[in-house]
């Protein structure tokens, strides 16, 4: 593969980044996936806005321009030969003497862009749904800011996995947060879809803004409001969204078995229009 550090498209054996990166020293970068189908870039952006939001919520400076950062992604898709997969793009504050203040103004960010080829369409979890346990949310309390201070999630996902699920739903005070990497959804028995309002709780999900746009123009009846884990495991379905995933049926939480323990109508009606509705839209 080729990737993108600083400037320079290098092969990924030769790409590098100083031990000094506060990346890499204090997980003091942010980043954004986007999903390629076709060659061409899902939501890229909105993408973009929260990579903005996300710099100037943590005094990031973003030097390179939109046009810059498309052009980024487009030149790796071509080089790379990504019909279906992701670009990953991270940015850091960048390189200094190791010490935990910090002096924006005189770093360069570092920013580093690499491609993975995968199929994000036709997949088994799009196929069989998948299997969610909950798992205490002790993450802290800027959830909404994409930082790669991900080593949480990461616990999170392989406690789902020794526990023989696919991933975890996170829980707060009862209430369900969001997924380890996704946002989280029911639907109710008359067909309303709930998931949790926004705030510093979870990630302002670009999938989940999307969908719930395209839901809303074709009539579904949309409610943002918390819900417990346990009117989880009552619902009559439940997804999940992520830039990666798309909608993603979830089968059973806790060991609870959900619309019969097969991808529920409603959801596999959202995914489909949120694929056809991001598609006409890519670039
Ligand atoms: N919540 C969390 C914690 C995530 O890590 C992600 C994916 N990065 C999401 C939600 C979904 O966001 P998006 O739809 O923008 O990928």
């Amino acid at each position: 593969r080729t990737v993108y550090v600083n400037g320079a498209y290098v092969p990924e054996n030769e790409a590098r980044v100083s031990v000094f990166d506060r990346g890499f020293l204090f997980a003091d970068g942010i980043y954004e996936v986007a999903a390629v189908i076709g060659g061409k870039l899902i939501d890229f952006p909105a993408h973009l806005n929260r990579l903005h939001r996300s710099a100037d919520e943590l005094g990031l400076r973003v030097d390179a321009s939109n046009e810059e950062l498309l052009a980024i992604h487009r030149e790796l898709i071509s080089r790379n030969g990504i019909s279906e997969g992701v670009v990953y793009m991270q940015m850091t504050r960048g390189v200094a003497d190791r010490d935990f203040a910090y002096d924006t103004d005189s770093m360069e960010p570092t920013l580093v862009l690499f491609t993975q080829s995968r199929p994000l369409l036709e997949t088994s979890t799009s196929k069989n749904g998948m299997s969610i346990v909950s798992v205490e949310d002790i993450r802290w309390g800027r959830c909404d800011i994409k930082t790669v201070q991900l080593l949480y999630p990461s616990m999170a996902k392989m406690e789902a996995r020794s526990r023989g699920a696919d991933d975890a739903w996170l829980v707060r005070d009862g209430m369900v947060t969001e997924g380890s990497s996704s946002n989280a959804f029911i639907v109710t028995g008359n067909g309303i879809i709930v998931t949790r309002p926004l705030s510093n709780a979870i990630l302002p999900g670009i999938t989940r803004s999307a969908l719930m746009s395209y839901a809303a123009a074709t009539g579904t009846r949309i409610a943002e409001r918390t819900f417990s884990i346990e009117e989880a495991k009552d619902a009559a379905e439940a997804f999940v969204t992520s830039a990666s995933v798309f909608v993603g049926p979830v089968i059973s939480i806790d060991g609870v078995e959900l619309s019969g323990g097969k991808p529920g109508p409603v959801t596999m009606g959202l995914r489909k229009t949120y694929i056809t509705e991001s598609l006409k839209r890519a670039n």
